[in-house]
């Protein structure tokens, strides 16, 4: 079938489905097409929360699958494939992290957990966060209580320089964010010196150096627009080149290598194709089941965030 009659047939499948398509920003450029709202993990914890369809195709992530059925426990949710998984989710399994509190009871911490981990890991924390909100949620967290912030390291580190807030960090990550280096990134720089440097918080401290901005996804697109510049280098997942280069198509984008390839692609985010998007709708399969007492807990805190961040 060729994707153009591959897209048609998606979108009269939706219809008949009465069915929502959220994509993420590192989705492939074919699937942010067809999508009904393409964003970050704030931007579709939002749309999965006031949407009035039946079924949500999620073309993302387990976990953003997940947190989509958290929030929407009578819709069903599909996910391109069950097998999408993610590197920084899988850092800190729920049972690490219960025994980890468990044995450091004493320390009653308040639980921040980046919205990238499982539904396991949101039932036990306090409140969720996203790159685009951490600043502000840390901010507002209960000035006597110790903090764990869980799972990305890296995140957590740029949050307390940002706000000078002391926290221990889970010592998990991004296999994709950790493989830009101040090397990769230091020659990319001198070959474009004009070029503005935009990194995810999610890279190390040593590229967020580098940077003239370190931001979520969906603030890389207004920084890039407001800015006086005409060309940026971008220091994230590979598929938010299409987002801005679709949505600011005056301006030039650069992906950010590592040191082993020109951009840098998330495995699992690329493991969603038209083709399982397609069968998803058709099959209403793989479908994101969280058995109800883990997601009732784990609504707890995606709402406080939400409340949070209006
Ligand atoms: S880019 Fe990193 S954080 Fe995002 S899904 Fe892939 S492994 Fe997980």
């Amino acid at each position: 079938m060729v994707a153009t009659d591959l897209a048609e047939e998606i979108l009269e499948l939706k219809r008949e489905r009465n069915a929502v398509i959220l994509a993420h920003n590192y989705q492939v450029r074919e699937i942010q097409e067809l999508a009904d709202y393409v964003g970050d993990s704030l931007g579709l914890s939002y749309h999965a929360a006031k949407t009035d369809a039946d079924v949500i195709a999620f073309c993302g992530v387990h976990f953003m699958g997940e947190t989509a059925k958290i929030v929407n426990p009578t819709k069903t949710v599909v996910i391109p494939d069950m097998d999408a998984g993610c590197s920084l989710s899988d850092s800190c399994p729920p049972t690490q992290l219960a025994a980890f509190l468990d044995a450091n009871a004493a320390k009653n911490y308040y639980v921040i957990a980046y919205i990238n981990c499982s539904a396991g890991v949101k039932a036990l924390s306090d409140v969720i966060v996203t790159s685009g909100n951490a600043t502000r949620i840390v901010e507002a967290a209960p000035a006597d209580r110790n903090i764990l912030f869980v799972p990305d390291q890296n995140l957590g580190s740029w949050v307390m320089e940002q706000t000078g807030r002391k926290m221990d960090l889970w010592r998990g990550n991004c296999y994709v964010h950790i493989e830009f280096t101040r090397a990769s990134i230091g020659r990319i720089r001198e070959a474009y010196p004009d070029a503005k440097v935009v990194a995810h918080p999610e890279c190390t401290y040593a590229v967020r150096l580098l940077a003239d901005e370190v931001c979520s996804t969906e603030k890389m697109i207004s920084y890039c627009r407001d800015t006086a510049a005409d060309a940026f280098i971008i220091v994230t997942e590979s598929g938010m080149l299409h987002r801005l280069r679709r949505e600011i198509p005056d301006k030039t984008f650069i992906p950010g290598p590592t040191d082993a390839c020109a951009c840098a692609d998330c495995r699992y985010m690329k493991m969603n194709t038209l083709e399982k998007l397609h069968d998803g709708l058709l099959n209403l399969s793989p479908e994101i089941v969280i058995p109800e007492d883990i997601r009732a807990r784990a609504a707890l805190p995606i709402r406080r965030m939400l409340e949070l961040s209006r």
